[in-house]
């Protein structure tokens, strides 16, 4: 997707590090992050948010919450918060689907 940031990302052209990366999704630091963990999970096609979702993407979505699991596992988070804002009015501002993984 053109001019779409996570895009750019997950096809390395950005040079952001990953944390993480699998078929399906990228991980990578929140630039501005909010908590001390503050990691983003997201999907290496483009989707535009959980409104954009269809029936069709369902596993996808199930997959990144498992790459969430195993990144946390890595990391030895003893727990953790799983986000994704839907939305402008759900304080989304990227419009490429992803997971925000948040831990003190
Ligand atoms: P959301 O509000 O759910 O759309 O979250 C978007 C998140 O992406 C925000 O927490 C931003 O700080 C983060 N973000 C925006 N641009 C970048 C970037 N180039 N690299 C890493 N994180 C970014
Ligand atoms: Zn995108």
């Amino acid at each position: 997707m053109e001019n779409c940031i996570f895009c750019k990302i997950a096809v390395g052209d950005v040079g952001t590090p990953f944390l993480y990366e699998d078929v399906d999704c990228v991980a990578f630091n929140d630039i501005d992050p909010k908590s001390p963990t503050h990691i983003l999970i997201v999907s290496r096609r483009h989707i535009g948010s959980v409104v954009d979702m269809s029936e069709s993407d369902v596993d996808l979505l199930g997959r990144m919450v498992f790459a969430s699991k195993l990144i946390a596992n890595k990391l030895g988070l003893p727990g953790y918060r799983l986000q994704i804002n839907v939305g402008e009015a759900g304080g989304q501002e990227v419009f490429h689907i992803h997971i925000h993984l948040m831990s003190n």
